[in-house]
């Protein structure tokens, strides 16, 4: 029998030089101190033994379970340190590191100088009305003075859905919405999107936004549309800038002009924005024509009235120098990030 302690003793020794893991460690132990264990076997078969020998054999069985129990206890302390050690250093966190950005949306820009536009209109005293993007033609083109065929309508290549239903090419189709409905003294603007056949540019896109303007009362003349204009740009542009206007034709405007701004791009002095001419068109007004007047029920005799209708986009690429409208819908976050 004290051959067969110290045969499991070697036999221990030599599978315990092999783990490499606590849990072989673990296994180790319940394999040799198990209810089922060589040591247990042992213990049972110790009444076997000759009496005198039995606590000497006795011992010796205590002592290997002991020293059995104490190795594995320490190899399990020391491996699962390093076990440990190895798990804290592969699960680490480099607070070093950036953290991760969160993308906060914006305003886009042509909403920015749409709301300060509108803000700025409103506080002059303008209310704010708002027209279909789907009109009819009598709306967009025929209640404003252009007739069938008329050659003004060319000006303005229309998306046509029906012979009648047009996608409104101009914000000035809620002129006489609002005249139909409303008596003098009227004083509105209509901001909305307008949709024209055009072929994609630097300067013109199929899509835009604009803001209508109207004012009627009696005795509205020219000196008040200047007037307005005046101190709505330098309202905008936060200074005094150098404006220009210019004689021109809209048949629902009589007589009509187009007001220009100098070129923020080239500062005056001409580039591809401007087409070199060192001026940017804006807004397109006039004084309300008489037939206009009308046919939204308004006696002209008796009133009279100025209109407008402004070029948002133009006024956003003013205000920032940028030179080509495509940016505006090309969705590129480099260039809508810089109008926080
Ligand atoms: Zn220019």
């Amino acid at each position: 029998m004290q051959q067969q302690v110290s045969s499991l003793r070697k036999q221990f020794q030599n599978e315990f030089g092999q783990v490499q893991h606590s849990k072989e460690v673990e296994q180790l132990k319940v394999k040799y101190l198990g209810k089922k264990g060589p040591i247990q076997d042992l213990m049972q078969h110790l009444r076997d033994a000759p009496q005198d020998m039995r606590p000497i054999i006795g011992q010796q069985i205590n002592e290997l379970k002991e020293e059995i129990s104490r190795l594995c206890e320490q190899a399990l302390q020391s491996f699962s340190q390093a076990e440990l050690a190895k798990r804290l250093n592969e699960e680490k966190i480099d607070v070093t590191l950036p953290g991760r950005r969160r993308f906060l949306g914006r305003e886009h820009p042509i909403n920015q100088v749409l709301d300060e536009v509108i803000q700025i209109l409103v506080e002059m005293g303008f209310s704010v009305q708002y027209g279909p993007d789907i009109d009819s033609d009598y709306y967009n083109y025929e209640g404003l003075n252009f007739p069938p065929d008329h050659p003004a309508r060319d000006m303005q290549d229309t998306f046509y859905i029906t012979k009648d239903t047009l996608l409104r090419s101009h914000t000035s189709n809620t002129q006489l919405r609002v005249m139909e409905n409303h008596k003098p003294p009227i004083r509105i603007i209509a901001p909305g999107t307008v949709y024209r056949n055009e072929t994609i540019s630097s300067r013109s896109h199929v899509f835009f936004h604009q803001v209508e303007g109207l004012y009627i009362d009696k005795h509205v003349s020219f000196a008040d549309l200047f007037a307005t204009m005046d101190e709505f740009l330098s309202k905008l542009f936060h200074a005094k800038v150098k404006t220009r206007f210019r004689p021109s034709y809209f048949p629902f405007v009589e007589p009509g002009l187009e007001v220009d701004v100098a070129c923020s791009s080239c500062n005056g002095k001409g580039c591809r924005l401007c087409k070199q001419t060192g001026w940017l068109e804006i807004c397109g007004a006039g004084m309300v024509h008489p037939e206009v007047l009308k046919n939204g029920g308004i006696d002209p005799e008796e009133y009279s009235g100025y209109a407008w209708g402004m070029g948002i986009e133009r006024m956003a690429m003013l205000r920032y120098g940028i030179k080509d409208i495509r940016m505006f819908t090309e969705n590129d976050l480099r260039f809508l990030e810089q109008f926080a």
